[in-house]
């Protein structure tokens, strides 16, 4: 049986990393967390731009004060301070005594320093994020990989419904020929949301 020590090192990346769209991204984050001993339940889902995750320690104390409020954000723009306290404020009104923000990008120096100043608060920014899954063992790494790579794991999901996104191309009016995101979901007649491609998009700048 070969050894797992002499396994060879699974391709982990910040370029993976910051290649996973919102939901891969979160659903990702959830299986790190749960592999780094929390129960976890996923709460929210791209739009409401609240708390993604609530962390439990199993057999833990009882009670809201011992939970962990998560937020992850996979956009490229780097995260200020501004979404920093929202965090905060969120971690509060839902009684977590805990708040990790995770993006696969980085943080302004000026969120750098309120995380600092915030005991209750930890910032894991993409090189940070990767480095904990790197130093996990390497069966939970090819595991994550697996989960992470699986089918189209770059394309957007709709911040609405979930469905993925298509790319489209504005024909008429002052931004022809600009291309952005709109729901694929054809289902649902009432969810016809769009979001423009950034230049910090993953799939923009290729
Ligand atoms: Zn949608």
């Amino acid at each position: 049986m070969q050894s797992v020590d002499h396994a060879p090192a699974t391709p982990w990346s910040l370029d993976l990393v910051r290649a996973l769209e919102w939901k891969r991204f979160q659903e990702v984050c959830a299986v790190v967390f749960e592999h780094a001993g929390y129960c976890v339940e996923i709460v929210g889902q791209g739009e409401d731009g609240g708390i993604d995750l609530i962390l439990t320690i199993p057999g833990g104390p009882e009670g809201e004060g011992s939970r962990v409020a998560v937020r992850c954000s996979a956009q490229g723009q780097r995260v200020g301070v501004i979404l920093a306290r929202q965090l905060q404020e969120m971690r509060i009104a839902f009684g977590c005594s805990q708040a990790i923000f995770v993006t696969t990008a980085a943080f302004t120096g000026e969120a750098e320093k309120y995380g600092a100043e915030n005991r209750d608060l930890l910032l894991l920014d993409g090189p940070r994020f990767l480095e904990g899954i790197l130093g996990m063992p390497q069966a939970t790494q090819r595991e994550l990989l697996a989960l992470a790579t699986e089918g189209d794991y770059t394309t957007p999901s709709c911040p609405r419904c979930g469905v993925k996104m298509e790319r489209r191309r504005d024909k008429l009016g002052v931004n022809a020929g600009s291309e952005y995101w709109a729901c694929g979901n054809l289902e649902s007649a009432n969810c016809l949301r769009t979001f423009p491609i950034t230049k910090a998009d993953p799939l923009a700048v290729r």
